[in-house]
């Protein structure tokens, strides 16, 4: 029997990327799964301390399992903003519209348009916490293209592609993501040990 893990979310998009990589290790839970309907609030100042409160919230509230993301836009000529703030750029609505519109204000006339997503996932396992990371790199575009995925997807265009995410197929932004990436790494550790 796969033992269960309960991932920190709601979020459909990031349900179902996760569990494409994690299906044959885990049996994976989502906070609906456990009744659990508080949005833990996200106070850290880094995405690690996100991840570690999210986390840490479920293990002590449920005394299961569990692992919990923070994903950052980080942006070279902005010193990395978003960041940590990336939900709520454009204010506490957390609207995805509003933050990209405000990205890309700031960036008009911008030559750098360097930017990475920066994913940091928190395990807390048998007591025991664990960070993984995950990051991608890539630019930010002059205007908003396609319609897949969530977030800031179309305004980022990963390095190699001339696509943003959300013109690329689901199934290339899993193999490729931030969050991929660290879900790998999660993954890994969860079949050595
Ligand atoms: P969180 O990890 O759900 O707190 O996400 C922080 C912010 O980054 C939110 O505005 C999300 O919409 C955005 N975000 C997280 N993951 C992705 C992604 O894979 N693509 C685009 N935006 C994302």
């Amino acid at each position: 029997m796969k033992p269960k893990l309960v991932f920190a979310t709601n979020n459909l998009h990031k349900l179902n990327e996760v569990s494409a990589i994690l299906v044959d290790s885990v049996e994976l839970l989502n906070l609906k799964d456990i009744g659990c309907e508080t949005d833990i609030p996200e106070t850290g100042t880094t995405l690690e301390e996100n991840a570690l409160i999210k986390a840490e919230y479920i293990y002590k509230t449920y005394g299961l399992d569990c692992f919990a993301d923070d994903t950052g836009l980080e942006i070279e000529v902005l010193n990395n903003a978003p960041g940590v703030y990336s939900a709520r750029y454009a204010g506490e609505g957390k609207n995805s519209e509003d933050n990209m519109q405000k990205v890309l204000l700031e960036m008009k006339n911008t030559e750098n348009r360097k930017a990475r997503f920066r994913t940091v996932i928190a395990l807390i396992r048998k007591g025991e916490k664990q960070l993984f990371e995950g990051i991608v790199n890539g630019e930010i575009t002059g205007n908003k293209a396609g319609t897949n995925g969530f977030g800031y997807d179309p305004v980022f265009v990963p390095e190699g592609y001339i696509k943003t995410f959300a013109e690329l197929s689901t199934e290339i932004k899993n193999s490729i993501s931030h969050r991929a990436i660290a879900v790998q790494r999660l993954c890994k550790f969860l079949l050595e040990k």
